[in-house]
């Protein structure tokens, strides 16, 4: 597990171009990465005077983004001091990740603690009806589990390009949707606050969060595997997005230009050779059909490589190349100081980083950035789900300008 370091160095990069919403973030994610800490905790880390954090802190409380409680201290003579946490009281956010083949749910509280079972359902690739089904699922949870809470929001994952300012899913392939005001449809369905966003930008989002990339920008690129492939690519503290949303779409940058057919309209992209579909593909073979692969995961296939099936192995394993081969390209093209992986296929890490590796090697175009720090997100650890947690937390935690 990855730990956070408590960087005091970053946050003083930060207060030099401090503002008070920064602070605020600052002071956010101290007091969500510790729990508890008191006002002096707070002033000691921040290096700050305490009349200043009692001015964030006073902040925070009156919009109730955090609460102060009385722990600890027991026995002790004189006043008890005070901690401060995350205000999650009764109030939640629904994480949704949408797929072709099924779509996930949770809620969580505002700190990304799984309030549900993660569950999911059929993906309904019409729009309207999936608009329909989603807002159904949603008030369903809310209603049974979760009556004591407000819902802060929702956030939601699509597999394609957003545009952010709209609010609409311009393309995603996978589902075949074009030009879909999903946010605001969803919105008027259901009457929640609702975030749409690209799956790799969310996770790549989260990932920053989480590792409190307050203001050091290391640059960082996430792939997720799943149904399709998505990346995020974080540069100088930004979530890359460029001129028409397409920044960072690796996944249909092609390996092969007379690869097999993608869902884009195109040939070869690295999806068609990497993403869950093409692995179970390759296992099964082209002619099987789509109801076939669609009760059988990764995961599924991993066990059965575990257990010796050489046919299985020999799937993963040409995923895994092919992987390595497509992640030189993202490293030759952004060069990050590292690289986030996300999905079902990283349960077989074990069993691939060698195959990886070397077919990393022999197209980085250098001996350093082949040796690229590669980091694995347990798919236990629902990475997108996280990443549609983000897109409603984030901004009260992160700095602003990857929010
Ligand atoms: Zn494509």
């Amino acid at each position: 597990m990855r730990q956070n370091k408590n960087n005091v160095i970053n946050l003083n990069v930060a207060k030099r171009k401090t503002t008070r919403q920064i602070n605020k973030q600052i002071v956010m994610s101290l007091i969500k990465e510790h729990q508890n800490l008191s006002r002096a905790d707070l002033a000691r880390l921040l290096e700050m005077r305490r009349s200043a954090v009692s001015l964030i802190v006073n902040e925070l409380l009156e919009e109730g983004l955090i609460f102060e409680s009385e722990m600890g201290g027991e026995g002790q003579r004189g006043r008890k001091p005070t901690f401060l946490q995350i205000d999650s009281r009764r109030r939640c956010v629904v994480a949704v990740d949408i797929r072709k083949t099924q779509t996930f749910l949770v809620a969580t509280d505002l700190t990304g603690k799984h309030l549900t079972a993660v569950s999911y359902f059929p993906t309904l690739l019409e729009p309207e009806k999936f608009v329909v089904q989603l807002v159904n699922k949603i008030e369903t949870l809310l209603a049974k589990e979760l009556r004591e809470y407000s819902c802060d929001g929702v956030g939601v994952i699509v597999p394609g390009m957003v545009d952010r300012t709209l609010h609409r899913v311009i393309h995603a392939p996978t589902l075949g949707w074009r030009n879909v005001a999903l946010r605001e449809m969803l919105m008027k369905q259901s009457g929640l606050q609702i975030e749409v966003e690209n799956s790799g930008k969310a996770c790549v989002l989260a990932e920053i969060s989480a590792n409190r990339q307050l203001a050091v920008q290391e640059d960082v690129v996430f792939i997720s595997i799943s149904d399709g492939v998505g990346c995020g690519v974080v540069t100088s503290g930004e979530v890359l997005r460029g001129r028409h949303n397409i920044a960072g779409e690796f996944g249909h940058v092609p390996l092969s230009i007379d690869g097999p057919p993608c869902s884009c309209g195109s040939n070869g992209c690295w999806e068609t050779y990497i993403s869950n579909i093409a692995t179970i593909k390759r296992y099964f073979g082209h002619n099987c059909s789509f109801n076939e692969q669609k009760n059988f995961t990764v995961t599924d296939l991993i066990a059965l490589a575990r257990t010796g099936d050489v046919k299985a192995l020999t799937a993963i394993e040409a995923t895994a190349r092919y992987l390595g081969l497509g992640l030189a390209s993202v490293i030759n093209a952004v060069d990050p100081a590292r690289v986030v992986l996300g999905g079902e296929l990283t349960g077989a890490w074990d069993l691939i980083e060698t195959t990886v590796r070397t077919a990393l090697s022999e197209r980085t175009l250098t001996n350093d950035a082949a040796a690229i720090s590669i980091e694995v997100v347990p798919s236990g650890d629902n990475p997108r789900l996280r990443g549609a947690v983000a897109l409603v937390t984030a901004p009260a935690f992160a700095a602003a300008m990857v929010a």
